[in-house]
């Protein structure tokens, strides 16, 4: 591990300050993938600024029926909070869904959104990355590709976002508030991650000088049909091979509303709001989520080893939006 000094933050603007003006400095809170990926020489920051004694450990309601979870509320401290788990219980499920019960202890809500991809050649310095170190390749691209992306993949890099609160938000419209030398803006959720193409060192939006201060939740948490389908090799303690966050919304058993994210096929959660208007209006039965799965992974394209994820990212659609008109959510 490479040498690095340590500061502490007291409050949002004295965080700011110092990241902008340290050059190789990076935030530290929960550390479980930073450290990680220091230990291997992946991320050699110069110097870690601790912001785990800002004030922004709570959740809130907001004035218009929504939820604010500050961004340093553990993933735990989110998952079984009483507000969470009546109001969105689709986030709860999702998140508990991910890691180990210790690694939610201490991962927090904003460290989930900017967690690095689990490929394995993004952590093994023998082998080209361009994510690690643009314009050296993809190993991944001809390599062992298994766990790699269908959907939004470019030539430079087909790696996933590995999160599984992230689909959740996603499906349930979030909003991340951030703060930076420039003042307080708001991230929908659709747009915080990005897309390989030609850049796929960027992960997210995210400015380099910006903190994520919040996640706002709107009031609608479709309490009643809802579902976070995990599909991986093991239950517990391994990412999505295929996920999706399924809600909806019905009258009687006619759909009025559909949301369907999908996880671990792609550089970002993924959603179509195309594929959710073909949902509206149908009866709520497993009939007819088909058109719906198939819209959502148009223009899927495997990479040989990865292949099998577009039939069963389909067919995990279809049974994640069964499991919600039935009221029965699983994991
Ligand atoms: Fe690196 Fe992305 Fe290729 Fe993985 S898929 S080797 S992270 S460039």
């Amino acid at each position: 591990m490479h040498n690095f000094s340590y500061s502490r933050a007291g409050n949002v603007a004295e965080a700011i300050r110092e990241k902008t003006a340290t050059s190789g400095a990076m935030f530290i809170a929960g550390g479980t993938n930073l450290l990680d990926l220091m230990k291997i020489d992946v991320l050699t920051p110069r110097h870690l600024i601790d912001i785990t004694h800002l004030d922004l450990n709570k959740i809130e309601d907001l004035e218009d029926g929504g939820l604010r979870l500050g961004a340093l509320v553990t993933n735990a401290g989110t998952a079984y909070h009483p507000a969470v788990t009546t109001r969105y219980p689709l986030l709860s499920q999702a998140i508990l869904a991910g890691a180990s019960a210790q690694l939610r202890n201490m991962a927090t809500d904003g460290g989930n959104l900017l967690q690095r991809t689990r490929c394995p050649y993004f952590y093994d310095l023998a082998t080209p990355c361009n994510k690690r170190q643009p314009g050296t390749g993809c190993s991944a691209l001809k390599g062992y590709n298994r766990d790699h992306a269908v959907l939004g993949t470019s030539d430079h890099c087909i790696a996933t976002n590995p999160s599984d609160m992230g689909v959740a938000l996603l499906a349930l419209d979030a909003r991340v508030n951030v703060s930076g030398p420039a003042g307080e803006r708001t991230i929908p959720m659709a747009e915080f991650h990005r897309l390989p193409g030609d850049t796929p060192h960027l992960d997210h939006n995210l400015q380099a000088d910006e903190i994520i201060t919040s996640i706002d939740l709107p009031a609608h948490g479709f309490t009643q049909h809802y579902t976070y389908l995990k599909v991986r090799d093991r239950r517990s303690y391994a990412f999505a091979l295929v996920s999706v966050a399924a809600a909806l919304d019905l009258d009687g058993d006619v759909i009025r509303e559909a949301r369907v994210a999908l996880g671990g096929v792609a550089h970002k959660p993924w959603r179509l709001p195309a594929a959710e208007a073909l949902l509206v209006g149908q009866p709520a039965r497993r009939e007819h989520f088909g058109p719906a799965a198939a819209a959502l992974l148009s223009g899927a394209r495997g990479f040989g080893y990865n292949d099998f994820k577009i039939e069963l990212a389909q067919r995990a659609v279809v049974r994640a939006l069964s499991l919600a008109a039935h009221l029965a959510p699983e994991s």
